[in-house]
């Protein structure tokens, strides 16, 4: 029987805010442990929380960038579970009526579109983070206890590792555009949960789920669904039952394990917390929030094609991050020529950015200097080629493009005299080569072509030593 599979994602997303959700105490990361801390996020008793405004405005900018819902009012609710890192015994979110209750994400998966709903968008509190020790002891460091993070829940529509790990891009992508959480999966200010389950192809009703956890990467996500898939259909084909339960990705052993079963779950006890108002979302708080959200990515895809003549391919690279979609744009507007700077930063810088969210801010070379570069290629006071070698020099050094190129002798030589004395002398060099092009072989003239080029390190005119070496060839009969 063939089976398919079916994937939900329970996303947490740090927000960047400046203080905490419910107290003022700064959000920056510490390596000193317990210094961010105040009686309201250790969870001292008496204390009063007082939601942070801008937690508000950042959940309503998602939430308008995957056109959901905003609700009008929306509830905070405690959830109750004992754990070290959590010192009211409670953590505060949003249950029955979060802030937002619906939207969609639509991703690209090997070349088909597909829209992935959202179940639903809540604002909650992280809690701390235990430290554990060799010798057996434990400390607990309060500093993210309280950091705002909104959890975004989708629907279980995907069907797929890739389509899976094409949502959390997405997704990663609109927090990044917005600007309201850092989006990084190994430092935890992104954290994912994927539920899956199989059933066979056709079938209409959802199998029963397990839930995947201790993923910090795409890379791992994508690692672990593929095996759960495999590890259910192959329970499922020997006539087993999947049990409902939450594992864990073992990185090193490649496999998921085991961590509780359903009925081990927590029955987390929610109900409204008191301490705080219903949320009442007014005018000012959206009209803040829409003026928050920029040109989303697809948006901005599609204004790149219409405008600048781009093909979807390259529009969609070139949107996967705000600082690139703006850097292309910036040399595009002081070279023109959208699709040869589009060429350039696809194949020659992506090479050198790593991380293209962080990395194009701190990149060396700068827009600026790329549309110079490629000007002196335009000009013809350098090859293609060469532009290749000075821009590796630019990487490296941060050097303007054209005094690498005087520094280095490298403008491309465009006197016909010049080229065709070198002509000359690979020409008498190579009597037999000559003699096999006259007869007919006109797979040796790429030979010539090539000597003139080692002769002159590159740096002929190449469009000029084509048509120089033929009609020196013809001419020398
Ligand atoms: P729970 O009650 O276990 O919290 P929910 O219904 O709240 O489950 O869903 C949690 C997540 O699991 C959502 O992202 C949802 O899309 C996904 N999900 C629910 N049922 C299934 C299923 N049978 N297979 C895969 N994913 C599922
Ligand atoms: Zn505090
Ligand atoms: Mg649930």
């Amino acid at each position: 029987m063939e089976y398919e599979a079916v994937i939900g994602l329970e996303v947490h997303a740090q927000l960047k805010t400046q203080s905490k959700t419910f107290c003022d105490c700064s959000t920056v990361f510490a390596l000193e442990p317990n210094i961010n801390v105040c009686p309201v996020c250790i969870g001292l008793p008496g204390v009063l929380p007082v939601l942070n405004r801008k937690v508000v405005v950042y959940a309503c900018m998602l939430a308008m960038s995957v056109k959901g819902s905003i609700s009008g009012r929306s509830v905070f609710a405690r959830k109750n579970y004992f754990y070290p890192d959590l010192p009211k015994g409670y953590q505060i979110s949003q249950y029955e009526l979060p802030i937002n209750k619906s939207g969609t994400i639509g991703v690209q998966v090997n070349g088909a579109a597909k829209d992935v709903r959202l179940n639903r968008i809540h604002i909650e509190e992280d809690a701390g983070k235990l430290m554990h020790n060799p010798d057996g002891t434990s400390f607990v460091d309060f500093n993210r206890s309280g950091i705002p993070l909104l959890e975004i829940v989708s629907e279980p529509d995907m069907s797929s590792p890739d389509e899976a790990v094409a949502y959390l891009k997405k997704l990663r992508t609109l927090l990044l555009y917005l600007g309201i959480s850092d989006g990084n999966m190994e430092e935890g200010s992104l954290r994912c949960d994927a539920n899956v389950s199989v059933r066979p192809r056709g079938e209409t009703q959802l199998g029963v789920k397990t839930e995947l956890k201790n993923m910090n990467s795409f890379r791992f996500i994508h690692k672990a669904l593929d095996y759960e898939i495999k590890r259910q259909t192959d329970v499922l084909e020997e006539g087993g039952v999947i049990v409902q339960e939450t594992r864990l990705w073992d990185e090193a052993a490649g496999t998921t394990k085991s961590m509780r079963s359903k009925e081990e779950a927590h029955d987390y006890r929610y109900f409204p917390e008191p301490d705080l108002l219903t949320l009442e979302v007014d005018d000012v708080i959206l009209k803040e929030a829409q003026a928050g959200v920029p040109e989303l990515p697809d948006a901005k895809a599609k204004r790149f094609i219409g405008e600048y003549g781009l093909p979807v391919y390259d529009a969609d690279v070139l949107t996967a991050s705000k600082d690139l979609a703006d850097y292309f744009e910036a040399a595009v507007k002081l070279l023109g020529k959208p699709k040869a700077v589009s060429n350039w930063i696809m194949s020659e810088m992506l090479r050198f950015i790593k991380d293209i969210d962080t990395g194009i801010k701190s990149f060396k070379v700068t827009h600026d200097q790329t549309a110079r570069l490629l000007k002196l290629i335009e000009d013809g006071t350098i090859s293609g080629k060469i532009a290749k070698g000075v821009y590796e020099q630019m990487v490296a050094t941060g050097k303007e493009p054209d005094v690498l190129v005087k520094e280095l002798g490298l403008e491309q030589i465009s006197d016909e005299s010049a080229i065709k004395e070198v002509i000359m002398s690979v020409i008498a060099k190579n009597p037999k080569e000559v003699e096999q092009y006259r007869s007919g072989k006109e797979k040796v003239f790429g030979f010539f072509v090539g000597q003139v080029m080692k002769a002159t390190v590159g740096k002929a005119n190449p469009g000029m030593v084509n048509e120089l070496l033929k009609k020196t060839l013809k001419e020398e009969k």
